[in-house]
């Protein structure tokens, strides 16, 4: 477990607690994966081309292949006039040998017969099936696209640690590898704590309220790249949570709960956990999401983060405590999102001593990038949190940001 626990003492800063957090993580043991399994994931292997691309010359057009020599000449006025000896269409295996004097109509992406050293698009012809009528020279090797113009063989072509995009597995592919070594997505999963919560879509109380938390956690382990089971509602009931956290520990690699850390009574998850002894329960000095707690729990000492329930709190402490903590398990660098710099419009305070995460709105226009703070502070104002995206992180030194002051955003919702 971590060398510096969260202490009751003192409040750790972001940056301690970010840190202990991806200390005490392993990265998952990556294995062989279908190649689609493995988008957002990072390669854990050097990758290079075990084959050429194009793998043989072939056609850039559709029309036909020629010896160059007998068409050179060809215009308009002077037009060439050729029989059509064959046809070949792409994927036939059928391999033609071209005589000069002759040409072989041609398919985009049909191996180039050999003697033939240009295409003439159809474009430039008759169209002919027997004979054809070409009135326009290609140049000498016009129309063919070479064997390993592209890559070759023992080309790199990914590097350990890069991103799987729809580009790089489409490379891939066209290589031929089915499956890539990649570690696998970590399996989140993500329990409700309260009483007062009710699943939407059932009938609410005059005291209660639907259970957002989970909803909204979820969707963000999944947009980070993990699976994400979402158990829904406990009661603050320790025994019920307990034996809820149980009962999902096997299929888990993280933990997340929201709800039931704060001070006062019924806070549920810190009454289970805290006679653990691995989970420790503290102040980190940021706003929104003071109180956090992080541990391990069960055979298996998984992972378990414990988020405030305010959801806006929640919210705020997974994007900055889970998400680097997904992308580790997943090998993914940078652990910490990178903050981009954009110029706010508008002034305003900071609390003194805390790093501050404030809604906002980002936008990029040929001014360059704008953010604009959103709505109040308020941990349970889900209605600004929902029009935000993007985070203004106001360094702990700061407490008052001037209008047209540059600033450090998260930008939310962002793969970068
Ligand atoms: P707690 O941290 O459990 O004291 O909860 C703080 C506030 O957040 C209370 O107003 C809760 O009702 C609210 N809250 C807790 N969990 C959720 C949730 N899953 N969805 C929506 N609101 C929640
Ligand atoms: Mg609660």
């Amino acid at each position: 477990m971590s060398v510096f626990p969260l202490q009751d003492d003192r409040m750790s800063t972001v940056d301690e607690h970010v840190e202990r957090i991806l200390e005490s993580l392993t990265p998952l043991q990556p294995y062989d994966q279908p190649l689609l399994e493995a988008l957002g994931l990072p390669v854990c292997e050097n990758i290079s081309a075990s084959m050429d691309l194009p793998a043989f010359d072939n056609s850039a057009m559709d029309g036909y292949a020629v010896c160059f020599d007998d068409v050179a000449t060809a215009t308009e006025d002077h037009p060439v006039h050729l029989p059509v000896v064959g046809e070949m269409a792409a994927g036939q295996t059928k391999l033609f040998a071209l005589s000069p004097g002759t040409t072989v109509r041609i398919m985009t992406g049909a191996p180039i017969p050999q003697g033939a050293d240009a295409v003439v698009p159809v474009e430039w012809t008759d169209g002919g099936v027997a004979a054809v009528r070409i009135t326009q020279a290609p140049t000498l090797h016009q129309h063919i696209r070479r064997r390993g113009e592209d890559v070759q063989t023992g080309d790199v072509l990914l590097e350990d640690g890069s991103v799987l995009g729809p580009r790089q597995l489409g490379l891939l592919a066209s290589v031929g590898r089915s499956q890539v070594l990649s570690r696998p997505r970590p399996r989140m999963v993500i329990i409700s704590t309260g009483s007062e919560l009710r699943e939407p879509g059932t009938q609410l109380g005059h005291d209660s309220v639907y259970d957002a938390n989970s909803y909204m956690l979820a969707a963000a382990a999944r947009s980070a790249g993990a699976i994400a089971y979402r158990v829904g509602i406990v009661s603050d009931d320790p025994q019920e949570f307990s034996d809820a956290l149980s009962d999902q520990l096997v299929r888990a690699d993280m933990v997340v709960t929201s709800g039931g850390v704060s001070k006062g009574a019924y806070d549920v998850v810190k009454e289970a956990l805290s006679e653990l002894g691995t989970v420790h329960f503290g102040e980190v000095a940021m706003q929104p999401g003071k109180p956090q707690g992080f541990g391990v729990v069960g055979e298996d000492a998984t992972p378990i983060f414990t988020l405030p329930g305010n959801p806006v709190s929640s919210y705020v402490s997974f994007e900055v405590f889970v998400v680097p903590a997904i992308r580790r398990m997943m090998g993914r660098l940078p652990y910490r999102r990178p903050l981009v710099r954009a110029l706010t419009a508008q002034g305003f305070s900071s609390a003194p001593g805390k790093r501050q995460f404030v809604r906002a709105s980002f936008e990029i226009d040929n001014m360059g990038a704008h953010v604009t703070p959103i709505g109040g502070h308020g941990s349970h104002l889900v209605g600004d949190l929902s029009e935000a995206n993007a985070l203004i992180v106001v360094p702990e030194d700061v407490s008052t940001v001037t209008p047209g002051s540059q600033v450090q955003v998260l930008v939310l919702d962002r793969d970068f």
